[in-house]
């Protein structure tokens, strides 16, 4: 692994910059005195009632609880938008960049003064159709500022949102729109993803056929694209129709601190989606505090994470988080290569973007392009990057760091999951000096430890299973209608601990290196080999785009490594590349870790977010391609089919 060590750059520090000793000290009265602690960061919430009670929480069995701020009330919407309203009303709340940068009229600027208007119009609409606090309502929208003020609008009456990429299958709607019960829908015509139309209504009038979904009684449609759709009365109502001739301003529900605020299904990468569900006081605190001191937020930054809104990157940090800041938050409808491989560097000299969140799979394939692309924009708005969804090789780091950054932006690589709400383990800017491939120093509140396979507590530099000790209050409270689910998949494995389901390294410094998830780490003759230090040493070849590795049935070492590899654009796949890439991994990280078998893959299955599916990888190299699982969340099917036929050493 990578040993450089990137402090902040000289003079990247603002006013309110969390400087080291603020983060050591913080961090220790978050861990030692969480209630006080917690108490003091509730204060930047609005409450209709401030909680008395700040934490209640057991891991057991016997006895299990998460309950933060229990008594507190509040409205996220409220928090969201009103306010902010009387300082910050004209600030522009979401920037919106269309997929087509030649259709100028099509971006727009949407201020705090315009999103509070848009939400109580949409939020007095749902109330006139009948849908009230605690009913589940299916978001399945393209990046457009109405996903944003939909899900805000539900947040306002209670309404329990679950929003679905709208990249999904009808199939996959459907199951989540029977899994939740949803009693409403709200989608578009038509989305626009790099210069392709995607049929959003025409899904959801299949995904209504399917058995589970009539709970639903109305769709309404957005008018994106103006295509022309089937409507079916009474059932289906244009969204503009609807939300037409509202008042523009709309009481607020009170909602109870441990209220339901949404569900979100997981993105797929082990196994089959679970329904995480989130709930409002502890989520909003922690999403917005998160949000401010990763990212070192300031008044005047423009803030652009790429993800969308499908995911809980896009629900903590393009929405809640920064909105309950009071920040300008960039929502980007299109994909990075459309036009072309410059769209983001396109779009940052555009809005002057300051901070920019994307995830590794992105970096790696603008990476594979070459420097010319992001050469060609300026990009001297940015300060500071970030990163998150899978561990970035540092050899990834770098470029992003060097090529994007111009090495003068921090980078914040942010481990987290749909489960966790908000960032757990992330380098402060500032006060954690980065190191290429770690997500670095836990956030506060947050009790990271490593434990062996038998759930012995490991102590100092580590390689163990990540498990949390405590709670924090971004934390999920429930697998939607599932509670015993919940506990089993996280509280069992090892009893009194929260078990993330990552295998993790924690070096001589305290900082934390994810080295995948624990299902894929490989035992060869008895060493743990993590994927992502193979996959690392693989990407630092000149030559190599992107790998893959998993582990397969080997009759002498129990297992061996099996090596599912991407080359750069144009270059050649020949057998003496094979025998180089075995032998430098061999050389990088040593004899144990040198591939048994190394496949050239064109393209690697991955989820809808752009993880890779090791699992399904895993099939394929046991050659037991019958037994994928669930692929309902793959992008890209073909992908699968064409690395079953070209298997390695069938026997
Ligand atoms: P499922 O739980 O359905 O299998 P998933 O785990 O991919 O899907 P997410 O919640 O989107 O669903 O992803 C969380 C996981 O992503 C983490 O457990 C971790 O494995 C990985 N991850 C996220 N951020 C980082 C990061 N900065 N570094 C390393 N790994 C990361
Ligand atoms: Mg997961």
């Amino acid at each position: 692994m990578s040993q450089a060590i990137h402090p902040a750059p000289k003079g990247f520090a603002g006013p309110n910059t969390i400087t080291k000793s603020r983060y050591e000290d913080d961090y220790s009265e978050s861990v030692e005195h969480p209630e006080a602690f917690w108490a003091r960061m509730a204060q930047r919430i609005d409450w209709m009632r401030f909680p008395t009670k700040i934490k209640d929480v057991s891991f057991r069995e016997e006895d299990f609880r998460i309950r933060w701020f229990e008594d507190g009330e509040l409205n996220v919407s409220v928090n969201c938008i009103d306010r902010h309203l009387e300082k910050h009303g004209d600030k522009t709340a979401l920037l919106f960049e269309a997929d087509d940068p030649d259709a100028p009229d099509e971006s727009r600027h949407v201020s705090y003064h315009a999103l509070h208007g848009m939400v109580c119009r949409l939020a007095n609409a749902l109330r006139g159709l009948g849908v009230g606090k605690g009913d589940r309502v299916t978001l399945y929208l393209p990046m457009i500022p109405e996903a944003a003020v939909a899900m805000l609008a539900c947040a306002r009456i209670g309404a329990v949102h679950s929003v679905v990429f709208g990249g999904f299958s009808p199939d996959a709607l459907a199951g989540r729109i029977a899994d939740c019960g949803s009693k409403l829908v709200i989608t578009a015509d038509e989305a626009l993803r790099g210069g392709r139309r995607v049929p959003l209504k025409a899904n959801v009038d299949e995904a209504l056929k399917r058995p589970g979904t009539n709970c639903v009684e109305t769709v309404l449609v957005v008018k994106r694209t103006g295509a022309p759709v089937p409507m079916q009365m009474p059932r289906d109502r244009w969204y503009e129709t609807v939300v037409a001739g509202q008042p523009e301003t709309c009481e607020p529900e009170r909602m109870n601190a441990e209220d339901p605020l949404f569900i979100l299904y997981t993105s797929g990468s082990t196994g089959k989606p679970k329904g995480v569900l989130h709930t409002t006081g502890g989520y909003i605190t922690y999403a917005s505090l998160t949000h401010e001191c990763v990212f070192d937020l300031r008044e005047d930054d423009v803030y652009w994470c790429t993800a969308d809104v499908g995911w809980v990157t896009g629900h903590s940090y393009v929405v809640y988080g920064p909105l309950a800041n009071a920040a300008t938050t960039l929502m980007f409808e299109g994909v990075p290569n459309y036009p072309d491989t410059g769209r983001f560097w396109q779009v940052c000299d555009k809005h002057k973007v300051t901070i920019f969140y994307t995830a590794p799979t992105a970096i790696r394939a603008l990476m594979r392009e070459g420097d010319a692309p992001v050469r060609k924009h300026s990009r001297h708005s940015l300060r500071l990057l970030g990163t998150v969804g899978e561990p970035i090789n540092p050899e990834a780091w770098e470029w992003y760091y060097k090529v994007v950054g111009d090495s003068r932006c921090p980078i914040v690589d942010t481990w987290w999951q749909t489960e966790t709400g908000g960032i757990l383990i992330a380098p402060l800017p500032q006060a954690t000096p980065q190191k290429p491939g770690s997500a670095g120093e836990p956030f506060y509140g947050v009790r990271p430890a490593l434990v062996d396979a038998e759930g012995r507590l490991l102590d100092g530099p580590a390689d163990g299973n990540l498990v949390l000790l405590d709670s924090w209050p971004g934390q999920m409270r429930t697998v939607f209608g599932d509670h015993q689910r919940f506990i089993d998949t996280y509280f069992k494995t090892y009893p009194g601990m929260y078990f993330t389901g990552d295998g993790c390294r924690r070096d001589e410094d305290g900082y934390y290196w994810i080295t995948g998830r624990v299902d894929d780490v490989i035992n060869v003759s008895g060493h743990r080999l993590g994927t992502a230090e193979v996959e690392s040493a693989l990407v630092a070849h000149p030559k190599v785009a992107e790998a893959a590795v998993v582990g397969c049935p080997h009759e002498i070492k129990g297992q061996g490594i099996y090596a599912f590899v991407t080359l750069n654009a144009g270059e050649p796949a020949t057998d003496d590349l094979r025998a180089e890439l075995v032998g430098w991994v061999r050389k990088e990280i040593g004899p144990i870790a040198s591939p048994d078998h190394l496949q050239w893959a064109p393209g690697l299955p991955k989820t809808r977010s752009g993880k890779i599916m090791r699992r399904i990888l895993r099939k394929i190299a046991e050659d037991a391609p019958d037994q994928l699982g669930d692929t309902s969340t793959l992008a890209d099917p073909g992908v699968v089919e064409s690395l079953v036929r070209e298997r390695l050493n069938r026997t």
